[in-house]
């Protein structure tokens, strides 16, 4: 599957402002500086498309991607404001806890989140508690480590290996997960792929709600 149409649409303050939860959803959400912008304008082979909502004053809402894939579908991409800014106050940390919570568990088209994470660096905290919050809300999500250009298979693949470990004392079964480079266009394939199965599943799921 490749993306067709991708466009900005929105950026709305919360939940209750976003667009009609009429189309699946994926989500995109990871650490400041984590590549997040290049991943987007990677999957959609547009180069500056999430620039548009990475304008100052705009980092702390929810942004909305209109998409159409080559499968004959139109879903909602969306660009969540990242965690690990150093430069937030305490009460913009406590807005956009509050914000991505009421999103990630109130957003009922919201299909899969990914959870983007530097393939270069060890488990952090914040990441694994992020990730553990996510299993408590039962919200569906996967990994996506990136900028793998940046270092060797072997620092990479040991990166990975031990994230995951560090989420085996917590979870049962591993999380889906995606090894990625924008600079590459690594693991944009398999990403286009995944979402292309999971919106098959959106349709039977609304076949079963009608
Ligand atoms: P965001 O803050 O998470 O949206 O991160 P950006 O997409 O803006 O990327 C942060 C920095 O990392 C920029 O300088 C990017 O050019 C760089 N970057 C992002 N992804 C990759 C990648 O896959 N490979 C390389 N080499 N650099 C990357």
């Amino acid at each position: 599957m490749e993306i067709i149409h991708a466009e900005y649409l929105i950026s709305s303050p919360s939940v209750d402002q976003c667009p009609k939860a009429d189309r699946p959803e994926y989500a995109f959400i990871g650490r400041s500086n984590v590549g997040k912008s290049s991943l987007i304008n990677m999957l959609t082979n547009k180069k500056e498309l999430a620039k548009v909502s990475s304008a100052p004053g705009k980092t702390q809402l929810i942004n909305h991607f209109d998409i159409s894939s080559s499968d004959k579908k139109k879903w909602w991409l969306v660009d969540l404001p990242g965690y690990g800014y150093a430069k937030r106050s305490i009460s913009q940390r406590k807005a956009w806890k509050k914000m991505i919570e009421e999103y990630i568990r109130k957003r009922e088209n919201l299909v899969n989140l990914f959870v983007l994470v530097d393939c270069r660096i060890k488990p952090q905290a914040m990441d694994l508690e992020f990730i553990n919050q996510l299993g408590e809300w039962q919200i569906a999500f996967a990994l996506v480590f990136t900028k793998s250009d940046k270092t060797t298979v072997k620092e990479s693949a040991n990166n990975v290996n031990d994230f995951i470990r560090a989420l085996m004392q917590t979870w049962e079964a591993p999380p889906p997960y995606f090894v990625t480079s924008a600079l590459k266009r690594t693991g944009a394939k398999q990403m286009l792929s995944y979402i292309s199965e999971l919106n098959k599943g959106w349709e039977e799921h609304k076949k079963l709600m009608v």
